[in-house]
C-alpha cells in the first residue's frame, strides 16, 4: 500500500521546491526507482482529500487517482518527485517510474508533470532547465510539442488518448 523506493534514492530538501527525491548511488538508464502506492479513489474523493492532505496523489486513469487517504499514510505514500521540464525519470504504465538516463549520486530525480496529469493547476516552474517552460500546468499534455517530445512516455491513460487522436 505504501510507495516503493529503490535503495538508491532518498528524500531531502530540494532547490526546485520543498523536498525532492535524490540519487544516493549510481542509477542506470531503465532502472525502476519508484512505484507509487496508496488507495485508489475517484475525483470527487480526491477533491475532498486534497483539502486536508494537499497534493499527495497521482492520476492513474480518466477518473481515478492513487494516494494516501489519511495523514498517517501520507509520508509513506509521497514520492517527492519534483517537476522538471528536462526530466531524468519517466512514468511507465500508471504507477512505475524509471530512469530515462544514467543518474549520478547527488542529482535530483524529476519527471515532467505534463506526462502524468490532466488537471486544473498552474505553477511557475523553477526547474532551471534551459528548455524550461516557465509556467507549467496540468493541461500541458495537450501541447503538440510535448506530445512529440514524450511520444510513448505518457501515463497509460494519456497515452491511450494520444494514440486514439493520431489513429
Ligand atoms: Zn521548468
Amino acid at each position: 500500500m505504501t510507495t516503493w523506493f529503490s535503495d538508491k534514492v532518498e528524500k531531502r530538501g530540494s532547490e526546485i521546491e520543498g523536498r525532492g527525491l535524490f540519487c544516493v548511488a549510481s542509477i542506470q538508464a531503465g532502472e525502476t526507482v519508484v512505484v507509487k502506492g496508496g488507495h485508489v479513489f475517484d475525483r470527487k474523493k480526491r477533491d475532498a482529500l486534497a483539502k486536508t492532505l494537499g497534493p499527495a496523489e497521482i492520476q492513474i486513469d480518466d477518473h481515478l487517482f492513487i494516494g494516501p487517504v489519511t495523514q498517517e499514510e501520507r509520508e509513506a505514500s509521497m514520492m517527492c518527485l519534483n517537476h522538471s521540464c528536462d526530466p531524468n525519470v519517466q512514468i511507465v504504465g500508471q504507477i512505475t517510474f524509471r530512469a530515462m538516463r544514467d543518474i549520478d549520486p547527488g542529482e535530483e530525480l524529476t519527471f515532467d508533470y505534463a506526462t502524468g496529469d490532466d488537471d486544473d493547476w498552474e505553477m511557475e516552474c523553477a526547474c532551471g532547465a534551459p528548455c524550461c517552460r516557465g509556467q507549467v500546468s496540468g493541461r500541458d499534455w495537450k501541447m503538440p510539442e510535448l506530445q512529440r517530445r514524450y511520444a510513448g512516455k505518457f501515463s497509460d491513460y494519456l497515452q491511450r488518448r494520444l494514440t486514439k487522436q493520431s489513429a
